[in-house]
């Protein structure tokens, strides 16, 4: 957003006043608030108030004359006194507003430790990765009906698995996380199931094939066998409550397990008819994976976005496959850039949640593309990036 100031720009002194409605928290985001904004902070502030929710409805010249004896006329827009006009250094909104999401006090904790954790059973183990791909990775879901109490969750936490055996010492395994990709109601829809997306670890040690020690245990496990399982654990990934929230999620790799639970929860047909909770806002998933094969839960996703057009859209980045602006390869960030404009367009929105899950190397690119795209709006990332956090508009949960 541009203000225009009525003079081109130069080193001045001149201040401004700027009249912002509904920013802030509570009572106070119905009032309206006047701000005191030297014109070198005009720009930046005016960014914030859009942030925050804000809604400016003027920005006027202020000069001394308006905090005399005139400025008690509340006809004018600078009518209030000078005692009420916040001073320049205050100009900066004090509370980030933040939109409503669930409760986190409400949210299942740790229900069950690593001293004595719940034994699920497994009733399913299954490929999710079509032929030709690089690696494994398998959707495994858990019975959880034979517990008391029942390990419950709910979309955007993980739960602790911690593998049979021992480790090098001798010692028994420490717990593994991973992102639960089922909703609460689990994809039975019975209430009493929780399943994984699990990648198995591989990797070239001394031209020897190592195997990760948890990710294989649950990519070769039985239909039957007891898994020991903790937790649930993690409040940085939960959905807002509010239906009209828009979520744009970046996902690489398994980082789709928390995404495959959101959308499920906002587009398959059971799930709203079960939650109660009729999502009206935009979903955008970027997904990025190195070939086709590797497109995990991808039929869903198509399927959501042929059905909810309006509200879901599904942008893939084939890294092997296609190929970028600089005939480079396409990774997600790439997809990212391309797409800058309408991402920044939704953030300025306050109902606007980013939500980035996968390998801890995707963040230094997305946070490369999120500079460059924030920078082609005239925005600055750096200082947007904590503003989001602090609202919590901003999640992140990379491994
Ligand atoms: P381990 O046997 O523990 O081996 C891992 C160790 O191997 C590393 O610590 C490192 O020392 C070494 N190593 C790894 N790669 C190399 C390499 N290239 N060269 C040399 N040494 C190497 N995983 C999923 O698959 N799906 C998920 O949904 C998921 N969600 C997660 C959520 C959270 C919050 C966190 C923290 C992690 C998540 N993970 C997920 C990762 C998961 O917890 C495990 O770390 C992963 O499965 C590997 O465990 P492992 O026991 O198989 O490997």
């Amino acid at each position: 957003m541009r203000v225009s100031t009525g003079r081109s720009a130069q080193s001045d002194s001149r201040m401004f006043t700027v009249v912002v409605e509904a920013m802030g928290i509570g009572l106070q985001r119905r009032a309206e608030r006047r701000l005191l904004v030297p014109f070198s902070q005009l720009q930046s502030t005016v960014r914030t108030i859009a942030l925050q929710g804000g809604r400016i409805t003027a920005v006027t010249p202020w000069s001394p004359s308006d905090a005399g004896p005139a400025a008690a006329d509340a006809a004018t827009p600078q009518a209030e006194p000078a005692a009420k006009v916040e001073p320049a250094a205050q100009a900066k909104p004090a509370a980030p507003s933040k939109p409503a999401s669930v409760s986190h006090a409400d949210v299942p904790v740790n229900t069950y430790k690593p001293k004595d954790p719940f034994i699920g059973t497994v009733t399913e183990n299954y490929s999710l990765v079509g032929e030709g791909a690089i690696g494994r990775v398998n959707h495994i879901t858990f019975d959880l009906s034979a517990g008391e109490p029942q390990l419950r969750y709910i979309e955007g936490q993980s739960i602790g698995i911690i593998p049979e055996g021992t480790d090098a010492n001798g010692k028994p395994h420490k717990l593994r996380l991973y992102s639960i990709a089922s909703t609460r109601h689990g994809d039975n829809m019975e209430g009493n199931t929780v399943s994984l997306c699990v990648r198995q670890l591989q990797y070239e040690k001394d031209g020897e094939t190592i195997n990760g020690v948890c990710s294989t245990y649950l990519c070769d496990i039985e239909p039957g066998a007891k898994v020991r399982i903790t937790g649930p654990v993690g409040k940085e990934m939960l959905l807002p409550a509010d239906e009209e929230a828009n979520v744009i999620m970046l996902a690489t790799g398994t980082g789709i397990a928390p995404m495959r639970t959101y959308l499920r929860r906002m587009f398959e047909p059971s799930e709203r008819e079960k939650n109660g909770w009729h999502f009206r806002g935009k979903a955008w998933l970027f997904m990025g994976a190195p070939k086709t094969p590797n497109l995990l839960y991808d039929a869903d996703f198509e399927h959501y976005q042929s059905e909810f057009p309006d509200n879901f859209r599904y942008t893939k980045a084939i890294s092997r496959e296609q190929e970028n602006a600089k005939g480079g390869r396409m990774y997600i960030q790439d997809r990212v850039l391309e797409h800058a404009d309408e991402i920044f367009s939704m953030i300025e929105n306050p109902k606007t949640h980013v939500y980035m899950c996968g390998l801890k190397g995707m963040e230094p690119g997305i946070d490369e593309a999120m500079t460059a795209a924030a920078a082609a709006k005239g925005l600055n990332w750096a200082e947007l990036r904590p503003q989001l956090k602090k609202a919590e508009r901003w999640h992140v949960e990379t491994y």
